[in-house]
């Protein structure tokens, strides 16, 4: 018999624990990793973080109420969850830059509210109490607090709009940032799919926005912030920069200079668990003019922060902060490049012609008359998960797309590279070369439903299953 690995024996003991309680809960986690490890993953919202990350998350930490900051909280016995907030806030100033860090959000919306409402604070309370002569919020007389609710909600925001690659969180208007602001969007060059600054420009000067947002979900280009805040100080805007697709580029110093975010915005915020590889969760990176509106997240978005989660935001940023997280993410934006050429090479339309970061987005309905949904559909049946995305002016809307977007950062840590990367361009475009819209029951073509000759689907999931049984996930890990 071999020995065991640590975290052979840390998850094997873990799910013996929970298996005493609610075994489907255990065979849930279980098959989980089965079902992880049989996936060629493209979607460039997800990675695989450490066991390290992983473990730090399963304890007593998460048993901790500590609203507050660092030495000023509203509970008792919070000098463990002091230690390790202490610790992840000081691995993203260092990592990053950045003067100050906040790592209470529970996630990417939560980063994104916060930072709203600092800058909001900052920019319409603040001034309304120095103009009222009382202290705080609490003072006010009711018809003060009324105007200055009423300002709150006149406020205007400039964002990308969602189908040039922005965010729902971007002033989308089913999400609370479209409803808080008086919103418009900035959209793509039409005949290159770039930015154009100069028409942002233009639009920022007519608008005169309080925030300007920068920052995407599915834009394969760089985005230059120097640009932006230069915009943004012209028009007495605030730069808000939403990184959380490309942290992780920003870590591994692939992003530098005018696309390096954080020396350029007043305000940036991130989610902790796409590129930059860490648990699920949320942080803001800003100046110290913004650090005590920022602290004062919870209680105004949020409440009691989680502890374990920050404690595992530690042990990844200091993962981050290696040098062979510079190599990964130097490996992140070749394989793009490289699953770019490949799938170009094979006649696919990609939207700006290929990619500066770790996402593609293909124009499935240009390349092979498919709708996003058909497409996505088509793959998930050949073992390659992706997920469909809305392409600039898209004439199938936001529900079924034209576009799929594939990010490499979740397969160039399983260590796959650009050989792979061709290999996979070749699996992807032999599934959407041969698939074909399918028809509604009224006999009408169908945006929904597609159609593949299943030799084609199977004999694909096997090449894929073959080429990642050479790149094993999570290696250290036999639960069998
Ligand atoms: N911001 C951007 C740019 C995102 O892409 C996402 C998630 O996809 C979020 C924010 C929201 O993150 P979360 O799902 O953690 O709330």
């Amino acid at each position: 018999m071999t020995d065991l690995t640590p975290e052979s024996t840390a998850y094997r003991a873990a799910l013996d624990v929970i298996r005493g309680v609610e075994p489907r809960v255990a065979d849930a986690i279980g098959q989980e990793l089965t079902d992880q490890r049989e996936m060629l993953k493209l979607i460039a919202s997800e990675n695989y973080a450490s066991p390290a990350t992983l473990l730090t998350m399963g304890n007593w930490f998460s048993d901790k109420y500590a609203e507050g900051t660092v030495g000023r909280r509203f509970y008792a016995g919070c000098r463990n969850v002091d230690t390790v907030e202490s610790l992840a806030a000081e691995h993203a100033r260092e990592l990053f830059g950045a003067q100050h860090a906040y790592v209470q959000p529970h996630s990417g919306i939560d980063a994104n509210l916060v930072a709203f409402w600092a800058v909001l604070a900052d920019r319409v309370e603040a001034p309304f109490l120095a103009k009222t002569g009382v202290r705080q919020i609490n003072d006010l007389t009711d018809a003060d607090w009324a105007e200055l609710r009423q300002a709150f909600g006149n406020q205007r925001m400039l964002g990308m709009s969602l189908d040039a690659g922005g965010h729902l969180t971007h002033g989308f208007r089913p999400n609370i940032s479209g409803k808080m602001f008086d919103q418009r969007s900035y959209g793509t060059d039409p005949a290159t799919g770039l930015i154009d600054y100069e028409a942002l420009r233009a639009q920022a000067r007519e608008f005169k926005p309080l925030i300007i947002v920068a920052g995407y979900s599915a834009y394969p280009r760089l985005v230059n912030f120097r640009i932006m805040r230069e915009i943004a100080d012209e028009v007495g805007a605030t730069l808000m920069v939403d990184m959380a697709h490309f942290a992780g580029l920003v870590a591994g110093k692939v992003l530098t200079g005018d696309f390096d975010p954080v020396p350029h915005a007043q305000i940036v915020t991130t989610t902790t668990h796409k590129s930059l590889r860490g648990p699920r969760g949320g942080m803001v990176l800003c100046d110290d003019s913004l650090k005590d509106q920022v602290d004062r997240g919870c209680p105004m978005v949020l409440g009691g922060p989680l502890p374990h989660v920050m404690a595992a935001k530690a042990v990844a940023l200091a993962e981050a902060r290696r040098p062979e997280f510079r190599t990964y993410a130097q490996a992140v934006v070749d394989n793009a490049r490289a699953l770019a050429e490949g799938l170009t090479r094979r006649g696919a339309t990609l939207v700006t012609g290929g990619t500066d970061n770790h996402l593609n987005l293909i124009d499935v309905a240009t390349s092979y008359g498919l709708t996003g949904r058909q497409a996505e559909s088509a793959l998930l049946d050949s073992g390659i998960v992706t997920n469909r995305n809305a392409i600039p002016a898209d004439p199938n809307g936001a529900w079924y797309t034209s576009g799929i977007r594939i990010g490499t950062p979740a397969l160039t840590t399983r260590g796959l590279g650009t050989a792979e990367m061709d290999e996979i361009a070749a699996l992807m475009d032999r599934v959407l070369a041969a698939a074909e819209p399918g028809t509604t029951s009224k006999g009408t073509q169908s945006k929904a439903q597609h159609v593949l000759d299943a030799k084609i689907s199977d004999e694909v999931a096997h090449r894929a299953a073959d080429l990642l049984a050479g790149f094993p996930l999570y290696p250290t890990v036999d639960l069998t």
